[in-house]
Formats: structure tokens, sequence, C-alpha cells
């Protein structure tokens, strides 16, 4: 059985909140204490969008926390365990010794205008930077310091390998293992022409690799990161690259193989 300090996240639904308080009930049974500031252990009872908002809320302390996610929304993928089978949970936690699975961040830099930091966040699935105002965003990009392309269009989705599955896959982007140490860019609507010309295809970045984006627009500048929205009057250049410091870390007890969930929820079962 874990030992520690707890907490427990739950979204605002009846059957999250019933599960929740079993849980609970359970852990402090068994001699675990809450703890809503520095707890050794996050449960999360509800769906992929809980497990973001918990991720942001424990963001400065994610190396010191291991994650536990119950899933009572239709997607799980940060998840073992369902509504349906959620009571497994109790009988795994005081019979199995976990395992502890390590997936990779996104750390995200921007500057203004005279070169100052303005943002600094980090990031589960994916950040996503275009315009406020919706018109076309144009930027050029570099890899490592060398000019890659320029680009027009709607923007630029930067995904993690946990994000893979999210807005990467909707835009054409490749599923990638969770604990590849990686990340990917995948174009939105990319407008090609003579002036912007841009590879077309997802490109897929090494730990050690430096992504730059700067906008030809200093102003009304997007930066979407997971679920949360930021806009800025002014922008000069955006930083992305695998975070160095920080990683999260789920606890699970039965080993889901990554295929099979994907397989679970995109295709189906036969
Ligand atoms: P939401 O609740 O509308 O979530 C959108 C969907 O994305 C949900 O079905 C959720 O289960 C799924 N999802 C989230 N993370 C996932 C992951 N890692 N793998 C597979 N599916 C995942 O909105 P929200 O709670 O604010 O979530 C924000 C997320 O929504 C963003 O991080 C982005 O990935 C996703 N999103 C997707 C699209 C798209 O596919 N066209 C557009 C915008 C945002």
């Amino acid at each position: 059985m874990l030992k520690g300090t707890f907490s427990v996240e739950i979204r605002d639904d009846d059957v999250s909140q019933e599960i929740a308080t079993k849980l609970k009930r359970l852990l402090l049974f068994n001699g675990m204490e809450e703890s809503k500031k520095t707890p050794d252990y996050v449960f999360i009872v509800g769906g992929d969008g809980t497990v973001l908002r918990t991720f942001n809320k424990y963001v400065d302390i994610v190396n010191d926390v291991k994650f536990l996610s119950i899933h009572t929304g239709h997607l799980g993928f940060y998840t073992d365990y369902s509504v349906q089978n959620f009571e497994k949970i109790f009988h795994d936690m005081v019979s199995i010794e976990p395992v502890i699975d390590q997936y990779p961040l996104l750390r995200i830099n921007a500057y203004c205008k005279d070169n100052n930091l303005i943002a600094d966040y980090y990031s589960l699935n994916e950040v996503t930077v275009d315009s406020v105002t919706g018109s076309t965003y144009a930027a050029r990009v570099y890899i490592n310091g060398e000019h890659f392309e320029n680009f027009r269009g709607d923007g630029l989705c930067i995904s993690t390998p946990t994000g893979s599955t999210a807005y990467n896959k909707s835009l054409g982007g490749a599923v990638i293992h969770p604990q590849m140490d990686l990340f990917q860019v995948t174009e939105i609507a990319a407008l090609n022409n003579l002036v912007y010309r841009t590879l077309g295809n997802p490109i897929i970045l090494s730990k050690d690799d430096e992504l730059v984006i700067i906008p030809n627009e200093y102003d009304d500048h997007r930066i979407r990161v997971d679920y949360m929205d930021f806009n800025y009057n002014t922008v000069s250049k955006i930083k992305i690259t695998l975070a160095e410091d920080k990683k999260i870390s789920f606890i699970r007890y039965n080993d889901v193989d990554f295929w099979k969930r994907v397989k679970r929820s995109f295709i189906g079962d036969e």
C-alpha cells in the first residue's frame, strides 16, 4: 500500500464525486494523510481535461508528485482505471507494487520585442501558436538556430508524445509512444506558395533540438498551452524544447499496453 500524503482532484459531476469519496475513505483508512498543497500522490477522478487541469495546478512541484487517474469520461489516455472497473484500484492498491511511468513535457518560453522573457510555461499535451484575430499567422521557423521554413496559415501545433493522441492526431500528426523523449510539430492549414513554403509533413524533433518561432507580426499573438489561452500584444520569439528539468510521473498497477489503448479508443474492439 502507498504511504505518505495524497490529494484527490475531482471533476464536478456526481459519478466522479462518488468515486472520489470512496477513494478518500480507503486512503485514510490505510494510514495516508490528505495534503492539498504538497501531496506525494495526486488522484484524479474525471477525464483527460481533469488531468490537464490537475497537471497545471501542481506543475511547480510536478517532480515530487505521482499521479494516478480514474477516468469517468469518454476517453482516458492518462488513465488505467475506468468508471466500470474503478473498484479494482482498491484491490490493486493493497495487493500490487506499482510501476512508475515518466512522460516528457514541453517547455515554452516567449519573449517580447526587447527580448525580455514574458512567458514560461510547461505543457502536458501541446502548445499551439496562432493569431488572436484569426487572421493568417505568418512566422519564420528555426531549428537549432538554422532557418527551416517560412510558415503562413492558421498556426502551428507542437505536441508531447502523450499529447500526440490529442489535437496533434486531428491535424494528421503521428501517434507516438508516450515514453519517447521527443516532440512533434504539425502545421494547421498551411498556405503554400512561392513566398511561404513549408515541408507540409509533421516533423519529429529530438530531446536536444530547439524550435524557435519568430512571428512576422508582433501583436495579437495567441499561445495556447493545453486548455489555456494566453494573448499577447507583443511577441518577438517563442522557444520550444522538451523540458529538461521536469517530467510527469504516473503510477500504474496494471500494464495496459499503450497500443491497446490506442486501438480501444480510436479503432474499437473487434
Ligand atoms: P475538451 O474537454 O473539449 O477535450 C477535447 C478532447 O480531447 C476530449 O475528448 C479529451 O478526452 C481529448 N484529449 C485530451 N487530451 C488527450 C490526449 N492526451 N489523448 C487523447 N485525447 C485527449 O477540452 P479540454 O478539456 O480543454 O482539453 C484540451 C485539449 O483538447 C487540448 O490539449 C487539445 O489536445 C484538445 N483539443 C483538440 C482539438 C481537436 O482535436 N481538433 C481541438 C482543440 C483542442
